[in-house]
């Protein structure tokens, strides 16, 4: 019996197939991935932590840009929900703004009252870093930085990102994750220059997909190989009518391994107004599981993936499969 079970996980575990997305997980990694899912949402919702998990942490810094190429497909929620999740998670993560023309994720994080100082300030020498550093009041160990308020792009260079993220490395934080701005000018440039990783945000459609392959080619003559794909917005309907390029197809065109496929879900605009990021919820949603599920992964801590391609069913259904699975 135990063979069966460890066989069946490690099948499960080649991130870079994409035959995983459509594997059906077991029901025994269902379970425990609901276990998990469970013990952290009724231990943490709602509460703050302490360092106390996070000081047990010995790892090195991991610095992962957030891209796209395209704009508005999902990069700051993204960030902000990954972000949210590894905090909840025990991990000491920092959240950088990097989007300097269009600065949103401390909205999303609602912690925009709170940005006082900002990169630039710490450049120009007038205050320190961890008076720009936003520790969020929900979750102590995450933290938010915006580089800029109103400044011109111009302003921050290569070297004072670099030097920037660096100095957050040595506050001790496991995860940096960089908010990138749209495009691939000098900005984009800016954002990855200091990171190792990266996670290329899509929707399912042919223009987002173009500039995220642009993209994962500018990644990679920048050094940065470590590259995951996030498909969003997906409308797994729409794909079943074949209005819409399944997950599978995207990955396929694209050639990145997958972290993660979120679906297409009013609760992410409400989250995003409320300034209180989906993963927060105490209701379940698909997409909140999708973006827990995908945090998890990141982390190396979870090998399969929600199926969001099986013929359209009410949220309810899907939810309801994912705890106690489908056969
Ligand atoms: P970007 O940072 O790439 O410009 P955002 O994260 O700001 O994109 O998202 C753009 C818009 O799309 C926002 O209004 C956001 O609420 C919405 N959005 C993002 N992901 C989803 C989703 N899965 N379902 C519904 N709306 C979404
Ligand atoms: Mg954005």
């Amino acid at each position: 019996m135990k063979i069966t079970f460890s066989c069946k996980i490690s099948l499960c575990s080649r991130l870079s197939s994409i035959k995983n997305y459509r594997r059906v997980p077991s029901r025994l990694a269902i379970r425990r991935g609901v276990r998990m899912y469970q013990a952290f949402t009724h231990t943490f919702c709602g509460a703050t932590v302490d360092d106390t998990l996070a000081k047990s942490i010995d790892m090195e810094s991991r610095v992962v840009v957030v891209t796209s190429g395209k704009g508005g497909v999902g990069k700051t929620t993204t960030t902000a929900n990954l972000g949210m999740s590894i905090a909840r998670l025990g991990y000491r993560v920092a959240l950088i703004d990097a989007d300097i023309g269009l600065r949103n994720l401390d909205l999303l994080l609602g912690l925009e009252n709170r940005v006082l100082y900002t990169a630039m300030d710490i450049v120009e020498g007038q205050c320190r870093l961890d008076q720009a550093l936003i520790r969020d009041k929900r979750w102590k160990n995450l933290a938010l930085l915006a580089i800029s308020k109103n400044r011109q792009k111009y302003n921050v260079t290569r070297k004072n990102m670099q030097n920037l993220i660096d100095s957050v490395k040595e506050l001790g934080f496991h995860f940096i994750l960089i908010d990138c701005p749209a495009g691939i000018d000098v900005g984009f440039i800016n954002a990855i220059s200091p990171a190792q990783e990266a996670i290329v945000v899509t929707t399912p459609e042919i223009t987002a997909i173009r500039d995220a392959d642009r993209v994962a080619g500018l990644l990679e003559a920048n050094d940065i190989y470590n590259v995951k794909l996030l498909v969003n917005r997906v409308r797994p309907d729409m794909i079943q009518k074949n209005d819409m390029m399944s997950v599978r197809d995207v990955q396929e065109m694209l050639g990145i391994p997958l972290l993660g496929a979120i679906p297409e879900d009013t609760n992410v605009i409400i989250s995003t107004n409320r300034g209180e990021p989906l993963v927060l919820n105490k209701k379940l949603t698909l997409s909140g599981i999708a973006f827990e599920n995908a945090a998890r992964r990141l982390i190396g801590k979870q090998d399969y993936f929600i199926d969001l391609n099986t013929p359209y069913k009410g949220m309810f259904q899907k939810v309801q499969e994912f705890f106690l699975g489908n056969d």
